[in-house]
């Protein structure tokens, strides 16, 4: 097994590299930031492994990275003295596709070369690297091992695995080194390097120093401070937007930052965003959440239920300073103080979103044309907030045009004798509003919701009211409208209960036999004969279809 072995890439990664060598994504800037964090991952494993093995760091306890220039030899390095990897470690690192960011990348963008602008929004880790270099050799050792090994490949295809002599490896960690194409061979000046590094990862939690030139010394570009320690006053937006790209691999604005200190019985630390677009991973199977935690600044891991599915939106992290840190990471998962810090958590985040919705109208329209699916998700899955979560709510409506619009606003706008709030859901606005059963409505000026998302069926047949007002579809059941008077120049309903309307009806119901439970004259229609209803109490007829669609 100490010999050297040549393997093929996993297909996936061939096709991945061969985009990425391909690429016409201008923003190869990117390769830098993804190599610092993933030292900076290196280095927070570590210290978490060294909470219980303390042995692990030696006589070299700091973590640190390292970037090294050398404009002769065409070359940059990136070094940490993290945890490292052992030989089997990098087969699967380096050799396959880890993460569902590079997989759902590769599955958006096929095998052409056209859309490789995604590059940019999807941030596809390690690999990146061959947008700037021709051959990439990695050399690892694994922290408590006497083993290193060389990973090295063109990214054409294959890649090879040999042992690594001790004394040209890093005594622990890894080192990356980028043999830069004729083109990229300009990131080795040291002031691009250096604006690279401070504004893509300034705020890594590990201190980062730059080696000009082979022989230079090495120079502090950024302290490894914590961003979220630090006060909240003292810090510039481009600092949190910069923190923002690296935590949440996202490469625009935050549309929100959340950024707070809870004290008392339970003390932690905040800093989550709002991403200014939807992430790739938004509507994965799993619906996982990607916040991270922490531990007194050591990383634990991102694979705590820190917010609810419905936020699984928000990314950032949590420094919890009780939470024990030598526990395993089941454990933090069934701790009643994670619990609490979930609670509070969650309220703060909807306050806040509340505070945008009121203060900041349009950035919080925004927020929801992007998550207001993902959100609405909680009108059923979190019972007790879900007060809370339909003040969130915007819809459109038959009177909103292409505006969002509120309950609060909805409740305040509704006509006389209106009990309900009125509703009507399908896949699409247009043919909605084209419905018949929306004449009655119309001609009484009452603004009916629109709901065109399939969320939308679940949580409104869980039949929740708001500010007392019940939700009710206007496909089903009576519609009640008789007691609200028609707009002026509304055309008449002629639905009169006389002996000719009752024998009509008897004469419909008889010839349509059991396809209809019932039939009967309503002031639902004002211009059509007639429109299909569902009864008044069970499903309505968009959860029918769905319901239906899903083979249920
Ligand atoms: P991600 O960082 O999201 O896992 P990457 O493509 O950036 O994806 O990296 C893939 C994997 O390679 C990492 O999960 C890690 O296991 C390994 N890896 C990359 N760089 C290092 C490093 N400097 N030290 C240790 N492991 C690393
Ligand atoms: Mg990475």
């Amino acid at each position: 097994t100490k010999a050297t072995e040549t393997r093929a890439f996993e297909a996936d990664v061939s096709r991945l590299l061969h985009m990425m060598v391909h690429s016409v994504y201008s923003d190869k800037d990117v390769f830098l930031r993804e190599l610092i964090s993933n030292a900076a991952d290196a280095c927070e494993k570590l210290r978490f492994e060294a909470v219980s093995r303390p042995e692990l760091l030696g006589d070299d306890p700091k973590p640190r990275i390292s970037i090294s220039a050398d404009a002769d030899n065409k070359q940059i390095t990136v070094e940490d003295n993290g945890i490292g990897m052992s030989r089997d470690d990098m087969a699967e690192a380096l050799g396959t596709i880890a993460r569902s960011g590079t997989r759902a990348f590769i599955e958006r963008v096929g095998t052409g070369t056209e859309d490789t602008q995604l590059i940019g929004q999807f941030g596809v880790g390690f690999y990146s690297a061959f947008m700037v270099a021709d051959r990439v050799d990695v050399i690892s050792r694994l922290a408590g091992s006497d083993e290193a090994w060389r990973w090295s490949s063109d990214g054409k295809g294959s890649y090879e695995i040999a042992p690594a002599p001790l004394e040209a490896a890093p005594r622990r960690g890894t080192r990356v080194v980028l043999h830069l194409m004729d083109d990229a061979v300009s990131y080795t000046g040291s002031y691009r390097l250096e604006q690279l590094a401070k504004s893509q990862s300034g705020h890594v939690p590990v201190p980062i120093t730059l080696v000009e030139k082979p022989g230079a010394e090495a120079r502090d570009i950024a302290d490894g401070t914590a961003l979220w320690v630090r006060p909240k006053s003292e810090i510039k937006p481009e600092e949190y937007t910069d923190f923002y790209r690296s935590v949440a691999g996202q490469y625009d604005e935050p549309a929100a930052t959340i950024h707070f200190r809870a004290e008392g019985r339970q003390e932690y630390s905040v800093l989550a965003f709002v991403p200014g677009s939807r992430p790739f991973d938004l509507f994965d199977q799993d619906r996982k959440g990607r916040m991270k935690l922490y531990v007194r600044r050591v990383f634990i891991t991102d694979d705590a239920d820190l917010l609810p599915r419905y936020l699984r939106f928000v990314r950032g992290l949590v420094d919890s300073a009780d939470l024990p840190l030598n526990v395993s990471r089941e454990m933090i998962q069934e701790s009643p103080l994670l619990a609490s810090i979930r609670k509070g958590l969650t309220n703060r985040v909807l306050g806040d979103l509340a505070k945008l919705a009121e203060n900041e109208g349009e950035a919080y329209a925004k927020i929801w044309e992007n998550f207001g699916v993902v959100l609405k998700e909680g009108l059923y899955e979190d019972y007790e907030r879900r007060e809370q979560l339909l003040k969130l709510a915007r819809f459109h409506s038959t009177t909103s045009g292409e505006a969002w619009r509120g309950l609060a606003d909805y409740v305040a706008a509704m006509k006389d004798g209106q009990k309900a709030i009125f509703f009507m859901a399908g896949d699409d606005r247009a043919r909605l509003e084209a419905s018949p059963q929306l004449e009655g409505f119309k001609a009484r000026g009452i603004e009916v919701l629109l709901l065109t998302d399939p969320v939308d069926s679940f949580w409104v047949t869980m039949a929740p009211d708001f500010d007392g007002k019940p939700f009710k579809s206007v496909t089903q059941g009576v519609a009640e409208l008789s007691d609200i008077p028609l707009l002026d120049d509304a055309k008449k309903p002629d639905a009169a209960a006389t002996p000719e309307v009752d024998r009509f009806l008897a004469f419909v119901k008889s010839a349509l036999g059991d396809a209809v439970s019932d039939v009967k004259a309503s002031d639902r229609l004002t211009e059509s004969a007639v429109c299909l209803v569902a009864p008044e109490h069970g499903p309505d007829r968009q959860f029918e279809r769905l319901m239906n669609a899903a083979g249920r």
